[in-house]
This record gives C-alpha cells, sequence and structure tokens, in this order.
C-alpha cells in the first residue's frame, strides 16, 4: 500500500536576470516535467523547461538540482486517523430505565 509519495523538486531560475522565476517538479528521472511559475497557480506539464522564459526579461530558464522529497499522501493520514484509537466522548453512564415505558 502506498502511503507515502516520493518527487523530486527543483527551483527554475533565469539565465539572464537570475531571477527564481518558478518551480519544477516531477516523480522521478524521465518522468512528465511540471512547472509552476512562482506566482503560484496550477502546476501545469511541460515539454522542458528549455522551453519557457522568464517572465521579466524573456531569458532562458535553467533547472537546479532536483532535491528528492517525500510525503504522505490524503490517504495516509485517514489511515493514521482510522487506526488511532477514538478519543473524545467517554462511554455513556448506564441509563435508568424509565417509568414511563
Ligand atoms: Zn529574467
Amino acid at each position: 500500500m502506498a502511503t507515502m509519495i516520493t518527487y523530486e523538486i527543483a527551483d527554475v531560475t533565469c539565465m539572464l536576470c537570475g531571477r527564481l522565476c518558478g518551480t519544477a517538479k516531477r516523480e522521478g528521472q524521465g518522468t512528465p516535467l511540471y512547472f509552476r511559475s512562482r506566482e503560484g497557480g496550477e502546476w501545469r506539464q511541460v515539454r522542458a523547461i528549455s522551453g519557457l522564459r522568464c517572465p521579466s526579461c524573456g531569458g532562458s530558464l535553467y533547472l537546479d538540482e532536483f532535491e528528492l522529497k517525500r510525503e504522505f499522501t490524503a490517504e495516509a493520514f485517514l489511515e493514521e486517523d482510522a487506526a488511532r484509537p477514538r478519543r473524545g466522548r467517554p462511554p455513556r453512564p448506564f441509563r435508568i430505565p424509565s417509568q414511563a415505558a
């Protein structure tokens, strides 16, 4: 059961002005590459970082070294929740049988 995902992440920087333009992400070598601009927004798949341009000066971008990241998936958190003994309400006291039944 895969409860942990690994991916690689790298800064994307402009060759001309040195500005940090965004972040690149991939699941490993040879997997599709995703890019997100520094302003945020959605990850979008890109063929190569060399196809992107710096929004400020139009310069070419380059990838920094990829750094390996590990993250628990949302499912992992759910499983952990389910495994944990439930806290909260103590057992209900016995109910006094009602007279009017
Ligand atoms: Zn630039």
